[in-house]
């Protein structure tokens, strides 16, 4: 790749739409919290945690133990503190200034956590991560899978109390505890919950089109009031839907690495990502799960380029769309026009 590509991928200013706190726990700090709160894990180092981590993300079913395993030591405000402002400390070294940035409260609910020890490490590292390291990061509520609607309808109540203070802008539909996108958790019966959330004022988006194909997707766009779609990937196998997310300007926050680690496409080669943008389906590009993919959002986007052929404008439109769909507006566009200008792009 030329210098000047390489270049503009690593000192753009750049945000991330689709990346799960508890998928960035790193295993430095998977480390330190388990020593800290006594919990007990299969691997006593970091390179035991490199392998474990490797050897157990092959399948989104494998991927949810590892999951349930490193969420097993995040026990305090302090863990969440410190765990979001390693997050923002991490995307300041590869320049991404705005990140949106999930959590699971349900995975934390059943080790007894209260909503309000979390929100209270989110927030105020949220407030010191601006501060020390420049970094705006924004929280997607993510509303298991697993859970009723009126366990999800409740939880929405509540967690727009948060939308001002964290601030919480959005729900997002995502992992269930007990499985991934398993074919028992039907979009349909969200539909209130993410009609609640309208109500409220909280922006939406919702996991679909990666475990499970085409129909997922259009199941979601049947029943759910959605902003944004997360992945989405497997839309590529039909057509008529491809179609469908270009009209409706929907945002695929896509994530081709942790595709990759589960098996859905062999390499970065065979991914739909260039498909998608040929085919004038908004994309942007995340890790998903730094953690687990022990890898950066500048690496993904070096890799998308080398295997996709992506061309400096390519990875421009890229980069703008992260913030053009980003669920905070679009403020943040003019430091990137700044930024092109000034560095000889525009
Ligand atoms: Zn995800």
């Amino acid at each position: 790749m030329e210098e000047r590509l390489q270049r503009l991928i690593r000192d753009i200013p750049k945000a991330e739409n689709h990346v799960h706190l508890e998928g960035a726990v790193k295993p430095e700090l998977i480390l330190r919290f388990a020593e800290r709160n006594n919990v007990q894990l299969p691997f006593s180092d970091e390179e035991g945690a490199k392998k474990y981590i490797v050897d157990n993300t092959q399948s989104l079913d494998t991927f949810i133990n590892v999951f349930n395993v490193v969420n097993s030591v995040l026990r305090t405000e302090i863990d969440f503190y410190e765990l979001v402002m390693e997050f923002a400390k991490d995307a300041q070294k590869e320049n991404i200034i705005y990140r949106e940035a999930m959590f699971n409260y349900a995975v934390h609910a059943t080790k007894a956590i209260s909503l309000e020890t979390i929100m209270k490490g989110l927030s105020e590292a949220r407030v010191d991560a601006l501060k020390e390291y420049g970094v705006d990061i924004c929280y997607i509520a993510e509303l298991d899978r697993s859970k009723n609607s009126e366990w999800t309808c409740d939880f929405i109540r509540e967690i727009s109390r948060y939308k001002e203070t964290a601030p919480v802008v959005a729900v997002g539909w995502a992992l269930g505890l007990e499985g991934a996108e398993d074919k028992n958790y039907k979009a349909k019966e969200f539909g209130e919950a993410f009609a609640l959330a309208t109500e409220l004022g909280l922006r939406k988006t919702a996991h679909c089109g990666e475990a499970q194909g085409p129909e997922s997707v259009w199941e979601v766009l049947e029943h759910l009031d959605i902003d944004r779609i997360d992945h989405g990937v497997r839309a590529s196998e039909d057509e008529e839907l491809v179609k469908v997310l270009a009209e409706k300007d929907i945002l695929l926050a896509v994530c081709p690495s942790t595709n990759i680690m589960i098996n859905l496409y062999p390499d970065f080669a065979h991914h739909p990502l260039k498909y998608f943008k040929d085919s004038g389906v908004a994309v942007s590009v995340s890790t998903d799960d730094p953690g687990f993919i022990l890898d950066d959002l500048t690496n993904e986007y070096m890799k998308v380029v080398d295997a996709l052929d992506f061309t400096e404008t390519d990875v421009i439109d890229l980069i703008k769309n992260s913030f053009k769909y980003s669920f905070i507006g679009t403020d943040y566009l003019a430091s990137v026009d700044e930024w092109l200008d000034e560095n000889g792009y525009a």
